[in-house]
């Protein structure tokens, strides 16, 4: 049976139970700070257990994306070891909110593995808890199950809990048994858990009884317990299709195979061949990985989720090189992954440019680290030696160059090198600690907390703002410190910051006082507070209800910036083409900005066609039309979900039709002809693989063209022009330019000729005949000691000069020529320059007819120009009486 039929059984099994078809949430949980990756069904479920959120449905099933690479469920180091454990796994699961509890929970789980896809009661196993006397006894009584075949189990594998508080209780697994026929069933749970870590067994399923709420005194039985299970997909499908191993289904071959064909070598499937097989198995999990949490929105950089991604994206680097690979490799994976999955992960191929190039890109960055480390791993561990690279080296290895520590740790130990593991993580947490700081200091905004406490619980928070800018509302919660004054309202008109657009400013009033809005934030349970500075009157001590009004000249420029950044978004990718993501956006009232993935920046043409194309949206002034649909409906209508943000089943969808459409909970005009003119101020690189534009438009863009204009008519004023003649005026002006310079040159030509006319006839007579110029001259700055030199030289007719050389910006120098019967006769310049520029501690040379030197120490101009004089003199004298 394929994976995807397995995956399709379990959903309509249970739809067939009454449950209802979710979709996967994202790998990157939304709104929970406290997760880096969805690691679970129930991630998406969590205020729904809690009783935060209401419940979609009494039941529900799902399959649901996951990730378990960091925190308390980190498997990355089994990967490709054990035969059962990937990064990135699909969890199948069925929920009840407060509706059926354990025997329909076995019921259901059971009659699927037995009846609905076959496995062999024989095979399976159960576990509880070991206080759990209640599941212990359903599992025979409701499966028929051996009680032998029921095994009690601690804490640690059997008792779950979502966090020190709140929900949680005991769990009950299956487990298949995967050894020959005929193996003792008698084991007692030590024995058990030895042969599943030996992969001897395997779990599949997990069910967790949520039985009690854990508060500080203890856990207290909820009044409506619920369920939460996963199954791995993976690991049904390894069964069904009768291998020992996930890695060896068709979720992984097809991965494998293209492996395979990219290095040139066979991968085996054979269980003696296991070890040897890793590198490949490896490529095949963290391409999924990759493929999966680029689709998410995560994108590699050294913080955060981006820094898991880029580990698993170097890791596979590490694997692949291992395997020969000097190219990238990933990419043309995670293309393949894209064809396997994208069926039912639809955001896969919506996305395979970006996914494809940027996994490339990062590959193509980690190979050439690699090449430009292993010189610098040489030094720190050189080979034929051994000891232990300090955590200071590694951590170096791994900042500068890019190499991850279980690279390092691999080479060290191939050379006999230890690895100080330790002070690598000492050397890393402080530079965690210093980002984490210059995060602070970043003043990032957006996601400030505020807690007010709620008095009024007959009531819900609703936002008008939408609609209304000025409202008269109750008020839920009020709390006043000093001149300030914190509110929950009830019909609240005030934007919070959030997907990218700024909060409101504004106004609250009520009875003797007022104030300005200077923060709006959220509390725990997810209201919007506003905090307000009290200008007017004092801060009452009771508030029942105010006027609440949103500043609206502001608002409605942020309104413009918002729809605008959804046509800026559309063009983008008309123009680019759609590998361009959003990858952050800015929408204040005064401008906006927008950061999308593109290699390299804009043509003018690119940007004025950009531009055109928002503005020719904004003339034709059409409709923004805004309603609610369906998740799933409005991701096949192609509108662009923006990561990080929170949907539910039923989402936002902003739309100017035949333009754009995106899920978006922001504030938009009501018709694209209110934005005015959209104009770019800007296009710069932030990152790697990420541009930004900031643009404005309405009133700024007309801001925008009246200081341009004044900058020009002042720049005319400036010249004596009309605005209209301001290019020809500067035309002219660059013409007077050259013709000045040319002058400038002719005029230092002739003077340097004077100049040189004038040393001749001061030169001393040499022995032999011909003259010896030997003297310090000061010339203008810029002169061309080269062609001063030639005309010396002419000049001279025969013999040698040697000359300091000072320009009147401050530069000097020694030169020196010498003309050709001298140099037949064996004197040379580079000599003569070299013995001057070095008797003043400086150096230079050059050619025997021409040369130059540097001067050191200027207090011995004097004796150098004697030491290069005098060498010259004897060298002449020496061919004068040889002679
Ligand atoms: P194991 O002990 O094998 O690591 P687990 O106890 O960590 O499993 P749970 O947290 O109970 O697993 O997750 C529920 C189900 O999800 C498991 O029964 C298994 O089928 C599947 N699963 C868990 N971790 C992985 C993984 N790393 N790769 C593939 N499937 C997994
Ligand atoms: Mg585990």
């Amino acid at each position: 049976m394929k994976a995807s039929e397995v995956r399709s059984r379990f959903i309509e099994f249970f739809e067939r139970q009454g449950h209802l078809h979710l979709p996967s949430g994202s790998l990157v949980p939304e709104d929970d700070p406290t997760l880096l990756f969805t690691n679970a069904g129930m991630v998406q479920f969590k205020d729904v257990f809690t009783g935060q959120r209401e419940r979609p449905a009494a039941r529900a099933v799902t399959s649901q994306k996951c990730l378990r690479v960091s925190g308390k469920h980190n498997d990355l180091e089994e990967v490709g070891r054990t035969a059962r454990h990937h990064t990135f796994f699909e969890m199948l699961g069925n929920f009840s909110f407060g509706d059926y509890f354990k025997r329909e929970a076995i019921d259901f789980a059971w009659r699927f593995v037995t009846e609905e896809i076959g496995l062999e009661p024989d095979r399976l196993w159960a576990t509880v808890h070991h206080t759990d006397d209640e599941a212990a006894a359903l599992w025979p009584e409701v499966t028929g199950i051996p009680p032998s075949r029921v095994l009690r189990l601690g804490d640690e594998d059997n008792f779950w809990q979502m966090g020190e508080t709140g929900p949680c209780g005991p769990c009950s697994e299956i487990h298949y048994d995967k050894r020959p026929k005929g193996a003792t069933l008698d084991l007692s749970p030590e024995q058990f858990e030895a042969l599943g870590e030996a992969d001897e067994f395997m779990e599949i399923w997990n069910l967790v009884f949520m039985q009690f709420d854990r508060g500080p005194d203890g856990d207290v039985p909820l009044p409506k317990p619920s369920i939460d299970t996963g199954a791995g997909l993976e690991r049904i499908a390894a069964i069904l299709q009768g291998t020992f191993t996930t890695y060896h289904t068709d979720l992984f071959l097809p991965i494998i195979a293209a492996t395979e064909s990219i290095v040139g070598r066979p991968y085996s499937q054979a269980t003696e061949d296991w070890e040897e097989g890793l590198p490949f198995r490896v490529l095949a999990d963290h391409s999924r990985a990759v493929a999966f949490m680029l689709a998410d929105g995560v994108f590699p950089s050294n913080e955060g989720r981006g820094y898991v991604l880029r580990r698993i994206l170097r890791r596979a680097g590490r694997y692949a090189w291992l395997l020969g690979r000097r190219e990238p490799t990933l990419d043309t994976l995670v293309g393949v992954v894209v064809d396997e999955m994208s069926d039912t992960y639809p955001e896969l191929a919506a996305r395979r440019e970006h996914l494809v190039r940027t996994t490339r890109a990062e590959e193509e960055r980690f190979l050439a680290t690699i090449d430009a480390g292993m010189s610098r791993f040489e030094e720190v561990a050189p080979e034929g030696s051994s000891g232990t690279i300090s955590g200071e080296d590694v951590f170096r290895l791994y900042d500068t160059y890019g190499f991850p520590l279980d690279l390092t740790e691999l080479m060290a130990a191939e050379r006999g090198y230890e690895v100080d593991r330790t002070g690598f993580e000492t050397a890393l947490e402080e530079q965690r600690a210093r980002s984490r700081e210059a995060r602070a200091t970043d003043g990032a905004g957006g996601g400030d907390m505020a807690s007010v406490e709620i008095r009024r619980r007959d009531a819900q928070q609703e936002f008008v703002g939408y609609e209304e800018l000025r409202v008269e509302t109750p008020v839920l919660g009020y709390e006043a410190e000093g001149d300030r004054v914190r509110l929950v309202l009830q019909r609240n008109p005030f934007y919070r910051e959030s997907g990218g657009q700024v909060a409101d400013r504004g106004t609250v009033r009520g009875e003797g006082w007022k104030g300005d809005i200077e923060r709006v934030l959220e509390n725990d349970t997810g209201d919007v507070v506003v905090e307000v500075r009290v200008e007017t009157g004092s801060p009452p001590d009771v508030v029942d209800s105010v006027l609440a009004e949103v500043a609206e000249h502001v608002r409605r420029d942020t309104e413009r910036n918002h729809t605008a950044t959804h046509l800026l978004h559309a063009a983008l990718r008309h123009t680019l083409g759609d590998h361009v993501q959003q990858a952050g956006s800015l929408v204040a009232p005064d401008r906006l900005r927008f950061d999308f993935s593109h290699t390299g920046p804009l043509s003018r043409e690119q940007r004025l066609e950009i531009e055109r194309h928002v503005n020719e949206a904004i003339w034709a002034n059409a409709p923004v039309e805004i309603g609610h649909r369906p998740y799933r409906e409005a991701l096949e209508a192609g509108a662009m979900a923006l990561f990080g943000e929170k949907y539910g089943d039923v989402v936002r969808v902003v739309s100017v039709p035949g333009m754009s459409l995106e899920l978006c909970g922001g504030c938009h005009v009501r018709t694209t002809g209110q934005i005015g003119q959209l104009r770019i101020v800007t296009e710069t690189g932030v990152a790697a693989g990420i541009r930004r534009i900031e643009a404005v438009t309405g009133r700024r863009a007309w801001r925008l063209a009246v200081d341009q204009e004044a900058e020009l008519e002042a720049l005319a004023a400036k010249l004596g022009v009309s605005r209209r003649d301001l290019s020809h005026r500067v035309s002219a002006l660059q013409d007077e330019v050259r013709r000045l310079e040319a002058l400038l040159a002719a005029r230092r030509g002739a003077e340097s000729a004077d100049e040189a006319e004038r040393l001749v006839a001061e030169a001393e007579e040499l022995p032999g005949g011909g003259g010896l110029v030997r003297t310090s001259i000061r010339v203008a700055a810029g002169t061309d000691l080269g062609e001063f030199g030639d005309l010396l030289r002419a000049r001279l007719q025969s013999g040698a000069a040697i000359v300091h050389v000072a320009q009147d910006d401050g530069k000097t120098a020694f030169l020196g020529v010498v003309t050709d019967d001298w140099i037949a006769r064996g004197l040379k310049a580079g000599d003569l320059v070299r013995t001057a520029s070095r008797t003043t501690g400086s150096g230079g040379g050059g050619r025997p007819h021409l040369a130059q030197g540097g001067v050191g120490d200027a207090s011995r101009v004097e004796a150098a120009l004697d030491e290069a004089a005098d060498q010259a003199r004897e060298l002449a004298l020496t061919v004068a009486s040889g002679a």
